[in-house]
């Protein structure tokens, strides 16, 4: 299995990434992964973070659908 695939938890997105997207950095609470993408994003300022900030609630909100299409398969099989 590639690394690739490996999930991390993003700070700033408070969702799942593919590690390979991500970047270990330092904050005053200690070291922390955050994607690359939101990095660019606010480094390019409030109308590409605003962009990326909608994304990740789009993103949020397929999977907590997919959860509860994976709660409602494990009721049905029993
Ligand atoms: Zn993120």
């Amino acid at each position: 299995m590639p690394m690739a695939t490996e999930q991390t938890y993003c700070y700033h997105c408070r969702i799942h990434h593919p590690r390979n997207e991500m970047r270990l950095i330092v904050t005053k609470t200690g070291k922390r992964w955050r994607c690359i993408k939101s990095i660019e994003a606010t480094r390019q300022g409030p109308e590409a973070r605003e962009a990326y900030g909608r994304q990740v609630s789009e993103i949020n909100k397929a999977e907590s659908k997919s959860r509860a299409q994976r709660l409602n398969n494990l009721l049905q099989e029993k």
